[in-house]
């Protein structure tokens, strides 16, 4: 498959057969932005782990028609399973925080508010725009799934419904470190690993002691204080690292 192609996550109800037909936001970025003609190969995804090489056959104001001329598994996605409950942060943080950690390999982000969030609850645009981020970064990024962002929930309701090995960044703990604990048997094994991101002004200790309650380990990321939108990407690089899957 021809790398340099451009990628679309297009709906399951996109395919008939071999046939594929592109609308929305697809559909604008191949006629109007990248202006693609018909002979034309794209990519378009389906969010089921499989890419399809398709030919532009013909494009009408608002609709691409194409035909499907092969069938891959996509490559992109990790076989580690990394959740990051990344408290709210200020808008540009946060988006940073979502396309970077879309294009380390996070299947999934639960947004939650913590005690010291100073952000409000975000708009229906807001969280439109956040779907958008993530779909444009995992086009970009080659993903062959799209990376889940689930309601915002208090941490507290995160903590309780955490399943699976879970870890809580803080900086405060110096005893266990994340490449100590990665190493452990727990985290060694794990298939699947949530993460949980305090905002700016970081956890409390109650609820740090919470966390703990729930079996979330708690862990340090070494001397330096990170900024909140970075202490999830480092720690994402270094669980993408420890299971092999940054080359
Ligand atoms: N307010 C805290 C302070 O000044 O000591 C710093 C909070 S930090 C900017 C924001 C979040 O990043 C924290 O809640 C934590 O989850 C994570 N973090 C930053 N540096 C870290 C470190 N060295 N170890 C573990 N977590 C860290």
């Amino acid at each position: 498959m021809n790398i340099t192609m451009h990628r679309f996550f297009i709906s399951r109800d996109s395919f008939a057969g071999d046939n594929v037909s592109i609308i929305g936001e697809a559909a604008y970025q191949i006629t109007r932005v990248l202006r693609l003609k018909p002979g034309d190969h794209i990519t378009v995804l389906d969010d089921s782990g499989w890419e399809y090489e398709a030919a532009i056959e013909s494009i009408t104001h608002d609709t691409v028609q194409g035909k499907v001329i092969k069938k891959e598994p996509g490559v992109g996605e990790p076989k580690i399973s990394l959740t990051l409950c990344q408290a709210l942060l200020k808008t540009d943080k946060f988006e940073f925080v979502l396309q970077k950690c879309v294009e380390l390999g996070v299947t999934g982000f639960v947004p939650s508010v913590s005690e010291r969030c100073v952000v409000r609850k975000p708009s229906e645009s807001r969280i439109e725009r956040w779907h958008n981020i993530i779909r444009e970064a995992a086009e970009q990024s080659r993903r062959a799934r799209l990376p889940v962002i689930h309601p915002i929930i208090s941490f507290v309701e995160a903590c309780k419904q955490v399943t699976g090995p879970a870890l809580i960044l803080w900086e405060q703990e110096k005893s266990q470190s994340l490449a100590a604990t990665l190493k452990s048997h727990l985290f060694n094994k794990a298939q699947a690993i949530s993460i949980f991101v305090g905002p700016e002004g970081g956890f409390t200790s109650a609820e740090i002691e919470l966390a703990r309650q729930h079996d979330i380990v708690p862990v340090g990321l070494g001397k330096r204080i990170l900024r909140a939108e970075t202490a999830g990407l480092v720690a994402t690089s270094a669980i993408m690292y420890e299971k092999g899957e940054l080359g």
